[in-house]
């Protein structure tokens, strides 16, 4: 057989740009396949229009007679936009997005026909859902699932289908899927935070989380792609020799955008623009054919919403323009890996960003408010916050001194750590009117000219408040942004309901004015959440030592980490915030595990199966060949040939002791493999998988990359990291 990898590269080498021509202004093209406020007003009777923004805005549910004609509305025009069927469209815990198309079209006795879609159809949809996770929630005989309509994501046509953004739950009522959560958690904050926003101003009757996800990924060539099983199968190389150049020269980054690439982004921005995404940001990043896409923040639910269609829109596109779209955390070895990071802060109806400064010294105490609330919460709950992010692919990036480590830990910058140290020594109780004046003139007043040279960005840190929003950088490139928020979103809503209570109760017991309530129970916070404050390298052996010190998780494996989300505490926190039960949060904690556990025997079998059937044969061959080399050399040169072989016998020995030492390696392996499926419970599997099987990843790839380096270039079949992070 022909070596694939030179096919490839030959392809590559004859590839073009793809010629895009832009149909129009962006602007005008913004949103054009969304069933946004406009198309609504267009399309839908005044009822129904006023109905559906009740529902969108107080939760007020649409009666079956309204749904009716919403669904007429939205069918026609879907239909006017090219769609012929309609989904519910929702994110399983499978971490994707999931779609089942019906056609809008519908006999009507024997040679008529209709397109139909009634309220019924757009509300509440069954599906057999027994093959999505579930974590034992549903037996296979009661296996109904519901998607149910989320008003607050607007539907949208995307390719010929008209897709309804909607939550999955079980028969029984328990979430199934990332959006129910953090809907719920979205409500816990919206109440908690007008609350405490109203000591501020009283016209605030709601507050809304928001998102603004940057999205990083890496970009192969489809032909190169194609050759690597494990690129194929499991989105990262499980081996490969580092090429000579990686990022050491810092050449990639913001550099300017090769064409086919340049292409590609602009394909995949027209199509972001028509989904209502707002695609702003392109450039390259870090390590060689690394890029990111980041759009303009969103409400919470939509932002998530848009970056799990925006993922799936990028695989698509790519198709367009041969590439692969790598959305793993750590596809190669040796250069940076990928992540998501979710700048997230609060705005409230009247239009104001509650982790911004203002122009008064009260707004400010508004924005430090939130601000120190968000640190203890975060303080309070880091565990649940690492939680969130850990996945079998994620635990190659966090605290691999490039991205956070798996410790959280909270910046804020020189200039606000020295606004909370002078607030820490605020008075106890009632201030003197010198305190109060102090206050105002010199340590609040004066938050908004920090802002001006607030320029000490730490990149290491991985929740890091920047400017006017914090960012969560540990997210992972693949995940979906809904469990973190949801996370996020229920410790501060927590938190801002015990600011509450404590500060009304200084006013109502302790006779203090509201601002020196606010004072008090800021110190004490500020006091409390000292040992999550770091501004020093996150990425340092000294700071992992602190952390220890100070008490604080650092949770390396995703086993160990989703611990957190079964405590007692964790439990306490989303019952009493109503955004999960018990029975759900258990449920979860088996599906991780469960996908953990499976990520990492589909990558053990991958190994094993490439290292056996690619590289040693590939190696035997290579060997043959010096073999028949020191046949021929003994020949010429009779007895004296070990003075013109040595080189070659010194490497057909070192390539026999490789391959030996993988197939003892790969062996113990699958035995390791067979004894963690021995084991009962998901948790344990899931340790063993972590623990006990891949562990021998390294060892095996240790060998096979020294292999590559022995072997014949021209006989080597997996293509090569210089090939793969090179060539576009
Ligand atoms: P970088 O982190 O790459 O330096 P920025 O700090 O400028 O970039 O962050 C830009 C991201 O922050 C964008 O995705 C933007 O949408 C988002 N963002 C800006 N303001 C807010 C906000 N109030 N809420 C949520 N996200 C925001
Ligand atoms: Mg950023």
């Amino acid at each position: 057989m022909p070596n694939l990898r030179f096919n490839a590269l030959k392809e590559v080498g004859s590839r073009k740009p793809v010629v895009i021509t832009e149909k129009g202004k962006r602007s005008e093209l913004f949103g054009k396949n969304v069933f946004n406020e406009e198309a609504m007003r267009r399309y839908m009777t005044s009822e129904a229009f006023e109905s559906v923004m009740n529902s969108i805005h107080y939760g007020i549910k649409i009666d079956r007679k309204v749904a009716d004609q919403v669904a007429a509305a939205m069918r026609d025009w879907a239909i006017s936009k090219g769609a012929t069927h309609y989904t519910h469209w929702f994110q399983p815990l499978t971490g994707t997005t999931a779609e089942k198309h019906d056609a809008f079209f519908e006999p009507v006795g024997r040679d008529k026909a209709i397109e139909k879609f009634g309220g019924g159809q757009l509300v509440q949809q069954e599906s057999d859902a027994s093959s999505f996770p579930n974590g034992g929630i549903r037996n296979t005989f009661e296996a109904r699932g519901y998607t149910a309509w989320d008003p607050t994501s607007p539907p949208f046509v995307y390719g010929t289908t008209l897709c309804i953004p909607t939550i999955f739950i079980s028969y029984t009522g328990e979430a199934l899927d990332n959006k129910t959560p953090l809907l719920k958690a979205m409500t816990a904050i919206d109440q908690a935070a007008t609350e405490v926003a109203k000591y501020f101003d009283k016209n605030v009757t709601k507050v809304t989380p928001t998102l603004g996800w940057e999205q990083e990924y890496f970009l192969v060539d489809k032909a190169l792609a194609n050759t690597r099983p494990d690129l194929v199968l499991a989105g990262r190389t499980l081996l490969g020799q580092q090429a000579a150049k990686g990022q050491q020269l810092d050449d990639h980054y913001f550099g300017s955008i090769p064409d086919r690439v340049l292409s590609y982004m602009r394909d995949l921005e027209h199509e972001c623009l028509l989904l209502g995404i707002p695609a702003k940001t392109r450039h390259n990043e870090v390590a060689p054919n690394q890029f990111e896409l980041a759009p303009i923040f969103e409400e919470a639910n939509l932002a998530v919403d848009q970056n799990s269609l925006l993922m799936d829109v990028m695989n698509k596109v790519a198709e367009r323009h041969d590439f692969v779209v790598l959305f793993h955390e750590k596809p190669f070895a040796g250069v940076n890996g990928s992540g998501k990071h979710n700048n997230w802060s609060l705005a409230t109806d009247t239009g104001v960003n509650l982790l911004a400064p203002g122009k008064t010294p009260m707004k400010n105490l508004q924005f430090l408010t939130f601000f120190i609330c968000t640190i203890k919460a975060v303080c309070e709950y880091e565990e649940l916050l690492r939680a969130s992010v850990a996945s079998a692919s994620n635990d190659h990036r966090l605290g691999a001194n490039e991205a956070p480590p798996a410790i959280v830990s909270v910046f804020i910058g020189e200039q606000l750590t020295k606004v909370l140290d002078e607030l820490e020594d605020v008075s106890k109780g009632k201030l003197s009117p010198e305190e109060k004046t102090e206050l105002k003139l010199n340590v609040v007043g004066k938050i908004p000219d920090l802002f001006l040279d607030n320029t000490d960005r730490n990149r290491t840190s991985s929740f890091a408040f920047t400017g006017n929003k914090f960012e969560f950088r540990a997210v992972g490139s693949k995940a979906n942004c809904g469990k973190p928020m949801a996370v996020i979103n229920t410790i501060v809503a927590k938190q801002l309901i015990e600011f509450k209570k404590e500060v009304d109760y200084l006013i109502e017991n302790k006779g203090l004015k509201k601002d020196e309530a606010i004072f008090n129970a800021l110190r004490e916070y500020i006091k409390q959440s000292k040992k999550i404050r770091f501004e020093g390298d996150g990425y340092s052996e000294a700071w992992e030592k602190e952390a220890a010190e100070r008490g604080l998780s650092n949770n390396k494996t995703t086993p160990e980490a989703l611990k957190a989300n079964i405590s007692e505490k964790a439990i306490a926190l989303f019952e009493e915030m109503k955004v999960m039960s018990r029975v759900e949060i258990e449920a979860r904690y088996e599906i991780e595990l469960e996908e953990y556990k499976k990520n990492i025997q589909i990558e053990g079998r991958l190994i094993g199966d490439i290292a056996r059937n690619h590289v040693v044969p590939t190696a035997v061959r290579y060997q043959n060949t010096l073999i028949e080399n020191v046949k021929g050399l003994k020949e010429i040169f009779g007895n004296d040939y070990q003075g013109v072989a040595d080189e070659q016998i010194e490497l057909i020995k070192r390539i026999s002791n490789h391959i030996k030492m993988i197939h003892s390696k790969v062996d113990a392996m699958i035995e390791a493999r067979k004894q963690a499926n021995k084991l009962t419970t998901a948790e344990e599997k899931a340790n063993a998988y972590c623990n006990k099987v891949k562990p021998y990843f390294d060892e095996i790839r240790y060998h096979c990359d020294k292999l590559e380096t022995m072997v014949d270039d021209e006989l080597w079949t997996l293509t090569k990291y210089r090939e793969l992070l090179f060539t576009n």
